[in-house]
């Protein structure tokens, strides 16, 4: 099958690779009628994230039809139409069943080397990096789905790609996002990053009762498409100071809660940042966390902070003091897609959210790396690219 590889640093092939096979009795196999590239991606294609090979498959945002089951499949049969979600889960260990299968116990072959850097062990993703299981990733013609009674989730034949795929993950992580803000009617929740998680978090925060949401970024279009939601909008290269503006707007008080839904590689920052981005090319300090020290400063004294842009490691020049002092709480993680999958797809059958908004680019899987250069560069008003192998 055709399949999106990782080849280096920028450098993505779409290439022939094995078809995937069942290898184990709970697996399915998925014929790929739709699939995305995500922020998360870009941590790859710029050659941040350790433990990637050449030729890995890459994308951990597909849907499309089970063409093959494992004898223990119970849940699935061959002809379903199903969404993804990116954490894999084996539905059965402590947290999985605490709602947490972000964090599953069970699905991370290669755990230990997670461990030796964070401590313990987080759940297997596909397509992203060894040191999270070396699953093959979705953006191929087809994919290997472990623990297929747990994990897919069937959705209706009449709804059309776009409205349900970001469901594997953009949807649910900005809702995930949301809903760590513990949002009080009356609110003011601020967002760091336009991007897809982004505008999710900003229609998430609408619908769990924020007053008003106010993101920032510095990339004019998607900053509009926020504004399209109902958010305010700061674009962080024309203000002086972000913590200002955001003290200006609230009263002097500052905003009940903060997301960051940037990471590790983030813009900005004055010569802190200049020094985040040298320090991170040199492998002196993992990620660049302009946003996170911004956040920690601009959230109003007793406020939420809440964290889904992605961090892998070390960060430097932290105001920890501001956390602390100021009695902050903060919430984070992956997000554990399938808590939500259900809840969500409700919402978007119900008219409440129709997800689609976000894809403004679609291609087929041959330009793939086409996508990827789209998407990093944020260039052409792209914010999503969806992928269809079949197209
Ligand atoms: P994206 O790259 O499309 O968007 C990031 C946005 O942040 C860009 O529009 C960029 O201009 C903006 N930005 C950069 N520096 C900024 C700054 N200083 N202030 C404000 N905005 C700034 O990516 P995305 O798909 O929206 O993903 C966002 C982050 O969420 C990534 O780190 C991704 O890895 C992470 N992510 C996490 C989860 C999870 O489960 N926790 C899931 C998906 C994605
Ligand atoms: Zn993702
Ligand atoms: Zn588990």
């Amino acid at each position: 099958m055709k399949a999106n590889c990782w080849m280096g640093t920028k450098k993505m092939e779409v290439q022939d690779v094995p078809d995937p096979r069942i290898l184990n009795r709970h697996d399915a196999i998925v014929k790929i009628s739709s699939t995305a590239i995500c922020g998360s991606d870009l941590h790859m294609y710029n050659g941040l994230l350790a433990t990637m090979q050449r030729g890995d498959v890459l994308g951990h945002e597909f849907m499309g039809e089970v063409v093959e089951v494992g004898p223990d499949v119970k849940n699935l049969k061959v002809g379903d139409r199903v969404i993804v979600p990116f954490p894999i889960s084996c539905g059965k260990c402590y947290y999985c069943q605490e709602g947490w299968p972000s964090i599953c116990e069970n699905t991370n072959p290669n755990g230990w080397m997670q461990e030796a850097l964070w401590g313990h062990a987080t759940a297997g993703v596909y397509g992203y990096s060894h040191m999270l299981g070396a699953y093959a990733g979705g953006q191929a013609e087809y994919a290997r789905v472990p623990f297929a009674d747990v994990n897919p989730l069937k959705v209706p034949s009449d709804v059309p790609d776009e409205k349900v795929l970001f469901l594997t993950d953009a949807f649910p992580t900005g809702y995930f996002a949301a809903d760590n803000c513990e949002i009080q009617p009356g609110d003011t929740i601020a967002i760091w990053g336009a991007g897809p998680i982004g505008q999710f978090a900003a229609r998430s925060a609408f619908l769990l009762g924020a007053e008003r949401v106010i993101v920032i970024d510095r990339v004019d279009y998607r900053l509009r498409m926020a504004e399209q939601a109902g958010a305010e909008t700061i674009n962080f290269e024309e203000a002086d100071s972000v913590l200002d503006v955001l003290k200006d707007i609230t009263g002097g008080r500052g905003p009940d809660a903060c997301i960051d839904a940037v990471g590790m590689q983030a813009s900005g920052g004055g010569i802190l940042g200049a020094l985040d981005h040298v320090k991170q090319a040199v492998k002196l300090e993992t990620d660049r966390p302009m946003v996170l020290r911004e956040v920690m400063r601009a959230v109003r004294n007793g406020g939420r902070i809440s964290i889904v842009g992605d961090y892998i490691g070390i960060i430097d020049n932290v105001p920890f003091g501001a956390v602390m002092n100021r009695g902050i709480t903060m919430r984070m993680g992956q997000a554990p897609v399938q808590r939500y999958y259900h809840q969500l797809l409700e919402r978007i059958l119900n008219g409440d959210m129709d997800p689609s908004f976000v894809a403004t680019h679609t291609l087929p899987l041959s330009e793939t790396p086409k996508g990827y250069e789209l998407m990093d560069k944020k260039e052409d008003g792209c914010v999503k690219v969806v992928v269809k192998p079949g197209m």
